[in-house]
């Protein structure tokens, strides 16, 4: 008889922060009106218009900013289902297109002969990397470094199966496809510096909760995703090894010799059966670590969980995924993993026009499948299709960008946002706090990201109802 588990995985709060690449297109073939930067001040515009900020949270729960640079951002509300999940990383996209439509009809209103692009991927035109990191809640233990170090070998190796996959040059020149646009930026296992030496995990301790009873695992090393599969793929296997580690599994005799090298070769062999280094002396491949991996992960769920749906998702498409690379077919999850799907697209398009992939034209189609325009991008065609799959409907998306998730802190957000902006009150927020800006309240904590109902909150929502309202903004 087969032991079945009893209990679901331990609850974890989980949200993905996405950096988006923009540029500005010349629609006369000179150079570009805007630079990134002064597109990226264009997209946020009506954001500064009606917030005065560059750094708002939204009614889903979520953040959408500004910071130096060109690179608007979107972080995701607290989810603690894989479905909401998937749901709020879409929500951004949809976010970030309504402003990229608006902000190209204003330069065509002012003649400007440009096109706004949004590029949900990690790498500009000069090869500068930017981000797409995971937030994993975890309880504060003592074993948080040594858990940390026990992730390496996943992040390094993960990529052979979320990776968005990438045309690239290998160190002999020549032009190949491989796994993952990320790994080339990585440059240490774990570290508390993320923009000087990018580590695969930040250990900078700031839990956006009490931190006396939480940590937030902070993974710097992801390629951002655009099949839901591969964004169900990377936050479903981590959550699962979380739960394996704190009820007590270990990673440990799976540790790398040299991460950073190993995440390299990974990366550049499409057989997944590349040597790498342990760091007990023997040497193991990709596909048999992450093999491994699942197995430990697989044997936990057997004998201690009742896995939900999307988590025998999860094992279901880990499975099928490490059989694609081994079997080097990977049509066989060619609508559900980004490495993939991409990869099927530039074959089709090699076999029906005759070009290699050293063409510019190639390097314009793998570019168009992180196109997040409605018009632009190639998701609505693939999906529409049937090469594209999806777990979460365009529907309940959509839904997520004004509607946080239900069963977490965000949810209060969320609601106080809303019923702020309805009203035209002025709401000071953070993840961890709410405050009411009329000089008389005082600052809600709301440390618990599981909390869901809060008195204090509703005293705030009354409040705001009842209080002398602001001006209408922009006024
Ligand atoms: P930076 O952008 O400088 O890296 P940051 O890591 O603090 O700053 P934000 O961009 O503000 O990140 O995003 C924080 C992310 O952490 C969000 O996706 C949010 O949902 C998630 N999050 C919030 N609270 C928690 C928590 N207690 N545990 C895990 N994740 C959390
Ligand atoms: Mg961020
Ligand atoms: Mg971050």
């Amino acid at each position: 008889m087969s032991a079945s588990g009893s209990r679901p995985t331990a609850r974890r709060i989980v949200g993905i922060e996405t950096e988006y690449g923009i540029t500005c297109a010349s629609s006369t073939g000179d150079a570009p009106p805007l630079d990134a930067e002064q597109a990226a001040r264009e997209l946020f515009e009506p954001l500064l218009q009606r917030h005065r900020s560059s750094n708002i949270f939204t009614r889903g729960g979520g953040r959408l900013y500004l910071d130096v640079g060109a690179h608007p951002e979107y972080a995701t509300a607290e989810c603690d289902r894989l479905e909401d999940l998937i749901a709020q990383d879409r929500a951004g996209d949809l976010m970030m297109t309504d402003l990229a439509e608006r902000a190209n009809a204003r330069l065509a209103e002012a003649g400007v002969p440009g096109r706004i692009h949004l590029l949900k991927n990690n790498l500009d035109a000069q090869g500068n990397g930017f981000g797409s990191h995971e937030n994993y809640l975890i309880r504060r233990s003592a074993g948080f470094f040594q858990d940390a170090q026990a992730l390496v070998p996943h992040l390094v190796t993960r990529q052979i199966l979320t990776g968005a996959g990438h045309i690239t040059a290998d160190p002999r020149g020549r032009v190949r496809y491989c796994f993952s646009q990320r790994a080339g930026q990585m440059q240490d296992p774990v570290s508390a510096a993320t923009t000087r030496a990018r580590p695969l995990i930040n250990t900078r301790d700031e839990p956006h909760a009490d931190a006396e009873h939480y940590r937030r695992l902070h993974v710097i090393a992801g390629d951002s995703t655009m099949a839901q599969g591969s964004t169900l793929l990377r936050a479903g296997a981590m959550d699962l090894l979380l739960d394996y580690l704190e009820s007590g599994g270990s990673l440990d005799d799976l540790a790398l010799a040299e991460p950073m090298r190993a995440i390299r070769d990974t990366c550049l062999d499409l057989s997944g059966t590349v040597t790498l280094e342990r760091a007990d002396g023997g040497t193991i491949t990709p596909v048999d670590l992450q093999a491994e991996h699942l197995e430990r992960v697989s044997e936990h769920a057997r004998r201690e969980l009742d896995l939900s749906d999307s988590q025998h998702s999860v094992l279901d498409l880990w499975d099928r995924g490490l059989e694609a690379v081994r079997a080097a077919n990977p049509a066989l999850v060619a609508t559900e993993l980004d490495w993939a799907v991409k990869h099927q697209l530039l074959a089709r398009y090699a076999a029906r026009s005759g070009v290699t992939l050293d063409d510019p034209r190639m390097a314009r189609l793998a570019l168009a499948y992180h196109d997040i325009g409605a018009n632009d991008g190639l998701r609505p065609r693939l999906e529409q299709a049937g090469l594209l799959r999806r777990w979460v409907d365009e529907e309940a998306c959509r839904q997520a960008v004004s509607q946080p998730p239900a069963t977490t802190r965000a949810h209060l957000r969320g609601t106080a946002v809303g019923r702020a902006e309805d009203l035209r009150r002025d709401l000071s927020v953070d993840w961890v706090s709410l405050r009411l800006d009329d000089g008389t309240s005082s600052t809600i904590s709301l440390k618990d990201p599981f909390t869901t109902r809060d008195e204090r909150v509703d005293a705030l929502l009354e409040a705001m109802e009842s209080g002398p309202r602001g001006l209408p903004t922009g006024v």
